[in-house]
């Protein structure tokens, strides 16, 4: 099966080095709890291509001796903000019913975490996610309390739908006659870990879901432990991908709580991959990718179908990374 994801060329990468393997530890280190003096920091990752450029941002953070929380909230901004990225933010996908509905949330190194889920008209759900976890004692507000929120907070509502989502939008509803489509092309996602030069590990996670999805429907990305988790203890880990499947195995906690015991980021979330494979029966379209950054700045990443990739940037070098999958289309 083609999917946007695939047609994704190489040449798109700019000057990046495209990197064939996923990680820098052996399946065999059981370290990674502990702190090495070889520790990698700072360094951050993020899933997909548009990870390059998110990357950049949250590196702006990470070399001036940034905290990891910043980083990740003013990288995966940039991604938001980008009108012609349809998966995310700003010109991402509508829901059957013509609206844009983003969600978003974000953790730091101290298990504080906020979150946004089914919010319209604002850019970045991931700087509102980030006021709920600062400024208020709950983790996640939806739809129109978020919004509420938002304003409250000196967001400005705008109009998120562009013309191309909605043309887009409008072809899917002559073909599909409302019926929300649930497979790979309707997928994307930006999650985002870091670890700052101070050894702190953060997590962001924004998306606008599945495309034409039902109004209402809330996918993985803005559920803490689903979509994100950070355990500055261990590491931290984030989703994209069929978010259902990643919720009924609480993807990213598993993928933390794995590394706790001793797996490497790239075990962990290959064993989370294949957790969904045995819990699923049907796999058809279901794309789910999990990427993780422990302690010791090594990290890994793994999915159920060949296609995903994800941006590493450290030691001043942005490039990207072949996931290692279970399967090919
Ligand atoms: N995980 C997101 C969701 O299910 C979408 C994606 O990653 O493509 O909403």
């Amino acid at each position: 099966m083609k999917t946007r994801r695939n047609f994704i060329k190489l040449s798109a990468l700019g000057g990046a080095a495209l990197v064939t393997t996923s990680c820098l530890s052996s399946d065999k280190d059981k370290s990674a709890i502990k702190t090495t003096q070889k520790t990698i920091k700072p360094i951050v990752i993020s899933t997909w291509i548009h990870g390059m450029k998110a990357n950049k941002a949250a590196w702006k953070v990470l070399e001036q001796g940034g905290k990891a929380i910043d980083a990740v909230e003013k990288g995966v901004m940039v991604v938001e903000s980008d009108a012609d990225n349809q998966s995310v933010g700003l010109g991402g996908l509508p829901d059957r019913d013509g609206i844009v509905t983003l969600d978003a949330c974000i953790m730091d190194e101290s298990n504080r975490c906020g979150a946004v889920a089914c919010l319209q008209n604002i850019e970045n759900p991931i700087a509102v996610a980030r006021k709920v976890m600062d400024d208020t004692p709950h983790v996640l507000l939806v739809g129109e309390g978020a919004l509420q929120f938002a304003k409250e907070k000196g967001f400005k509502p705008i109009n998120l739908l562009t013309e191309k989502s909605k043309k887009d939008w409008e072809a899917w509803k002559i073909k599909s006659k409302y019926q929300p489509i649930i497979n790979s092309e309707n997928h994307d996602t930006i999650g985002m870990l870091a670890l700052d030069a101070d050894g702190n590990l953060s997590g962001s996670c924004t998306t606008s879901g599945m495309a034409f999805k039902l109004h209402g429907r809330v996918g993985d990305s803005p559920i803490i432990g689903a979509g994100l988790f950070v355990d500055n203890e261990v590491g931290a880990a984030c989703a994209t991908g069929m978010g259902e499947a990643v919720i009924r195995i609480a993807g990213s906690a598993i993928v933390v709580e794995l590394m706790r015991n001793g797996m490497s980021p790239n075990k962990a979330c290959k064993t989370a991959v294949n957790r969904i494979i045995k819990k699923h029966k049907d796999l058809t379209n279901l794309q789910v990718g999990f990427i993780a950054l422990n302690k010791n700045g090594e990290f890994g990443g793994y999915s159920v179908y060949n296609g995903f990739n994800y941006a590493v940037y450290s030691k001043s070098q942005n490039e990207m990374v072949d996931a290692a999958f279970d399967r090919n289309w």
